[in-house]
């Protein structure tokens, strides 16, 4: 009998994952497993923020796929996919096709501007490791320029971080720690530099726990971080941004930078499959396959998934992305096996926040914690992330070990 073709597109969380499971569940001559990705390195998207304000470096987020990989039971294909047939079982790369007997699509987040005018083009998303690279790069030729400048514009060295969800908070306290340091670096009056938080919702981290969002937002605010709440961006120009402040009153905040933290959708790729789908999400069969395409599984930020409990989607996380890569592996082995699959569910453990490399928040299991505790368990969850794919091997090259700073 033919061998099965797996084809897993991205590395994120999710399709690592499902191939190192994979690669450990199955033999040699059982399956070609077949991973695509843009690049030939993985990136750790739980660490961008950190890349973006420059308090890590772009590298440090990032590893080589062959290092955890086994080419004898994976190939490892660097090609950026730009179409996918569910039709013809076929996915188009740059550099050619590939047909598949499964297929998994797990090609991770976009950030997602609602339309917003002027937001695609005048500000920058914490999306990957090369835009984490430019915004830390554009901060620090903000800083630079306006120590040059014979006429100084103050405005260049406010920062607007719009959404004050998980990945605006996590990037503001990052800041909160990287300004002083660029302060001292560039010859810059801290009193010159303005980093300013805006949301559209009434409170900073909608929905999570208002006593922990109390902390974050005071730790933050001790760093000098302003939040203007309840006011939503509607523009963005090259010069900065519009803020709606009430019902026919907006108010113009000049910037020299622009980082969009509000929001995520699914890979761009997904809506042109025919698969339906809510921004690119596609809400999956409880087996993590499309809905009408058996041979389809989608996980990690393209899947979406409802919680019965709050009849809410499942936020896009790292660590639904990674359970579910588990679950996708164990579930195309069972239909190899003329097997029944079995339905996923969440097992999560909580979420942590950080505030910069020394503080957090977090609610995990079931206890809420703030400060040196939750900066602790911040960095062991990340390197537990970098276990369950790598091992101790990548975790000792990789993983945070300043515990308790
Ligand atoms: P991704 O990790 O986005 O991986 C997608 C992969 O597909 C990438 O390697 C990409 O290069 C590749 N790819 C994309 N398009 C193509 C293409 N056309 N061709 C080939 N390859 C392609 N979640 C948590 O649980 N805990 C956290 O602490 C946390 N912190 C976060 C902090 C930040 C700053 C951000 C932005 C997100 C954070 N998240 C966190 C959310 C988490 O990062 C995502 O849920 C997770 O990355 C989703 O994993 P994924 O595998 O679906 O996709
Ligand atoms: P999000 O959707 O969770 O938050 C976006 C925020 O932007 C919201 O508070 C929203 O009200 C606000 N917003 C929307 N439109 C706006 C506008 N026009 N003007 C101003 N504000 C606006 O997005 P995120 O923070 O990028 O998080 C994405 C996913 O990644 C979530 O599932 C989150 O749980 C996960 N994440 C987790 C962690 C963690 O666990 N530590 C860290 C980062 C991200």
């Amino acid at each position: 009998m033919k061998r099965p073709t797996i084809l897993v597109l991205g590395a994120g969380y999710g399709g690592l994952s499902t191939v190192v499971n994979l690669q450990k569940s199955l033999g040699t001559d059982e399956a070609d497993v077949v991973l695509i990705n843009k690049n030939d390195y993985h990136y750790e998207s739980t660490w961008l923020h950190e890349a973006a304000a420059g308090t890590m470096s772009p590298d440090s987020v990032r590893y080589d796929i062959s290092s955890v990989i086994k080419s004898e039971k994976v190939k490892f294909v660097k090609a950026e996919v730009t179409a996918i047939d569910v039709e013809g079982k076929v996915v188009t790369t740059n550099v050619g096709t590939h047909a598949y007997d499964y297929l998994v699509i797990s090609l991770g987040f976009e950030g997602e501007t609602f339309g917003i005018p002027g937001l695609d083009k005048y500000a920058l998303s914490i999306a990957n490791v090369n835009a984490a690279r430019q915004i830390r790069d554009h901060i620090e030729y903000q800083f630079a320029n306006w120590s040059l400048d014979e006429v100084k514009d103050d405005s260049r060295l406010t920062i607007i971080v719009g959404g004050a969800g998980f990945t605006g908070i996590e990037f503001l306290g990052e800041l909160g720690n990287r300004v002083p340091e660029l302060c001292k670096e560039y010859d810059v009056p801290a009193e010159k530099v303005r980093v300013l938080c805006v949301e559209a919702a009434p409170m900073v981290l909608p929905g999570f726990d208002p006593e922990l969002v109390d902390y974050a937002v005071r730790q933050l605010k001790a760093k000098g971080i302003e939040f203007s709440i309840g006011t939503p961006v509607v523009e963005a120009t090259s010069e900065g941004v519009n803020l709606k402040k009430g019902e026919d009153e907006f108010e113009f905040i000049k910037a020299g930078t622009v980082v969009w933290a509000a929001g995520i959708r699914g890979n761009r790729l997904i809506e042109q499959t025919g698969i339906e789908n809510m921004r690119a999400r596609v809400k999956v069969e409880k087996d993590l396959r499309a809905p009408g395409h058996s041979d389809v599984f989608i996980v990690g930020d393209c899947a979406l998934m409802i919680n019965e409990e709050t009849n809410r989607p499942f936020p896009p996380t790292a660590q639904i992305a990674m359970q579910q890569g588990d679950m996708c592996a164990n579930n195309i082995i069972a239909l190899m096996k003329g097997e029944i699959t079995s339905p996923f569910t969440p097992d999560l453990k909580g979420t942590v926040c950080s505030l910069g490399d020394d503080d957090a928040i977090g609610d995990a299991f079931g206890k809420k914690i703030t400060g040196k505790t939750a900066s602790f368990m911040k960095k062991m969850i990340d390197n537990r992330a970098l276990f369950m794919i790598g091992g101790m091997g990548l975790t000792i090259k990789k993983g945070k070990f300043n515990l308790l700073k």
